[in-house]
């Protein structure tokens, strides 16, 4: 924390402490009569000591979240550099149509002949993604990208037991891969064999077809891939897939970049699952929860979790069942998120299927645009021909004076930006992966390529303990990654309330 003021405020910004050692257990926000006289029924198991409530007044409580929101960086505070995570602006028209109260405030248990509207949006967002994709049919439930890789791995799992196939247990991934790729595979309950890295950071036809046996399930890769490259193998290596009897999943985060450029559907996908909160600019994290529909081909369709939105005499349904097919569950206990699916459904509608192009072509010139600045002063790994939508540094050009990805990161803290992902994808040593997306002007862009520049020029001109000390001018110092990593502190307990003070003093 700050020390060099009385009250620990730096300028206007002011200090924080947990909730816990601001507030007083006897305090409250409201004022309720004392119950009266209802009998005890605990039998002697009632808490002995009190609560240890944080009691608050009203303004407490709202100074208290309103000083740690400033102390969140957010997209709407500027440029959010984070590769691999599509970091775009949430149009407010999204905000607007999400709020509407016969989307907002419907529960989903209300009888169905009530929500009409909300199941024709759903309906309609389906036909958009499977429009875009080129794929027969799409589970909208899954809750994340992680969840929708869940999704389609289940229902690759789903038809390979109605084939009387079960015993295809391997999963081929790329060495470039999304951790969750690996991770849904292995929950999902197959073997992981990893397809090892080229130098061009793309996946050879050759190298798949080595791995080809008749124990093979499916393959995960992505496209744009992690490098942010194009795989121009792909449709060879989904037949050669497909010919071994396995499946074709496609992790499609990265789907921002062909967004109405190229449909999934005829490189050969089987399963696809589409983070809303990376293409369709539906808010990350704190902002609102993820989605990651999942689009399946029509060898998978039929294995679809359920629920189903059937339209009948104009009329539309929620079955759990179909006949002909068999659903292999469920992904969670309702239908999803619908608040995500306003969101996504109003920022396509408003881009419209020419404007999606367009958000592919402008992500993808961005990106390129960002490349053509930075590349005179970083290494780009495979920067000598156009990228997709995101640019790949790493620093073998700065670490031989002495800083790394890391010091890049925290110095690019005290210039006001979040940085950009470090050392992922794991196939280049210390990558630097930079998304500018399509929604940032060129205005924005070149701000952060003169930061970046201007860091460079203090590489060279040998500031080494510049960058070891960033970051300086943020509330914590640098702090110690592996440990907070290794030795997590996941607990508070009054009396040991200085830990955060000592972390931040070392
Ligand atoms: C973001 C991402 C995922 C996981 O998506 P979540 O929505 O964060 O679960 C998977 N693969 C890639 C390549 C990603 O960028």
């Amino acid at each position: 924390m700050i020390t060099d003021t009385t009250s620990g405020n730096r300028g206007l910004l002011q200090a924080e402490p947990l909730i816990f050692e601001t507030g007083h257990a006897t305090g409250a926000g409201v004022d309720l009569p004392a119950p009266k006289g209802t009998p005890n029924k605990l039998g002697g198991l009632g808490r002995k000591a009190a609560l240890d409530l944080p009691g608050l007044s009203e303004p407490e409580t709202m100074r208290h979240f309103v000083r740690l929101s400033q102390r969140n960086y957010a997209i709407d505070l500027g440029l959010f550099p984070l590769g691999s995570c599509t970091m775009k602006h949430n149009p407010r028209l999204n905000e607007r149509a999400a709020r509407f109260e016969g989307f907002a405030d419907l529960h989903p248990l209300q009888p169905t002949s009530t929500i009409q509207g909300a199941l024709e949006l759903m309906d309609e967002l389906a036909h958009w993604l499977c429009t875009l994709t080129g794929m027969p049919a799409v589970a909208l439930s899954p809750k994340a990208g992680a969840h929708g890789e869940m999704c389609g791995m289940l229902a690759i799992k789903a038809a390979l037991e109605a084939r009387g196939e079960s015993s295809r247990k391997r999963v081929l991934v790329p060495s470039s891969a999304h951790g969750t790729n690996p991770a849904t595979a292995a929950a999902a309950g197959f073997t992981v064999d990893e397809i090892p890295a080229r130098d061009d950071g793309r996946v050879h036809l050759d190298d798949v077809k080595a791995k080809l046996g008749p124990d093979v399930a499916a393959i995960m890769i992505t496209n744009p891939n992690t490098c942010g490259l194009f795989e121009p193998e792909i449709k060879n290596i989904a037949d050669a897939i497909h010919a071994a009897g396995a499946y074709f999943y496609c992790d499609g985060a990265n789907y921002n970049a062909i967004v109405g450029k190229v449909r999934p559907g005829d490189l050969g996908v089987d399963a696809m699952h589409i983070n809303l909160h990376k293409t369709f600019s539906t808010p990350h994290g704190g902002g609102g929860p993820g989605a990651g529909p999942t689009v399946l081909s029509a060898a998978l369709a039929p294995f679809a979790p359920v629920p189903h939105i059937v339209l009948k005499a104009g009329v539309r349904e929620l079955r759990e069942h179909i006949a002909g097919t068999q659903a292999f569950g469920r992904m969670c206990a309702f239908h999803g998120q619908m608040g995500m699916f306003t969101r996504a459904l109003t920022y396509m509608m408003s881009h419209g299927s020419d404007g999606l192009r367009q958000v592919a072509e402008d992500a993808v010139l961005n990106a390129n645009y960002l490349l053509a600045r930075l590349r005179p002063h970083f290494s780009a790994p495979f920067g000598e021909r156009p990228c997709m939508h995101e640019v790949l540094l790493d620093d073998s050009s700065i670490k031989p004076k002495g800083v790394e990805t890391i010091d890049m990161a925290k110095a690019l803290l005290d210039e006001g930006y979040h940085p950009f992902t470090t050392y992922f994808p794991l196939v280049v040593h210390g990558a630097m992966l930079i998304e500018p997306t399509e929604t940032e002007p060129k205005r924005e862009l070149d701000r952060f390529a003169d930061v970046m520049i201007a860091l460079a020029e203090r590489v060279k001109a040998g500031e080494v303990e510049f960058f070891k000390q960033a970051p300086k001018l943020t509330p914590m110092r640098r702090l110690d990654d592996t440990r907070a990593a290794r030795q997590p502190k996941l607990r508070w307990r009054r009396g040991e309330n200085d830990a955060g003070a000592k972390v931040a003093a070392e």
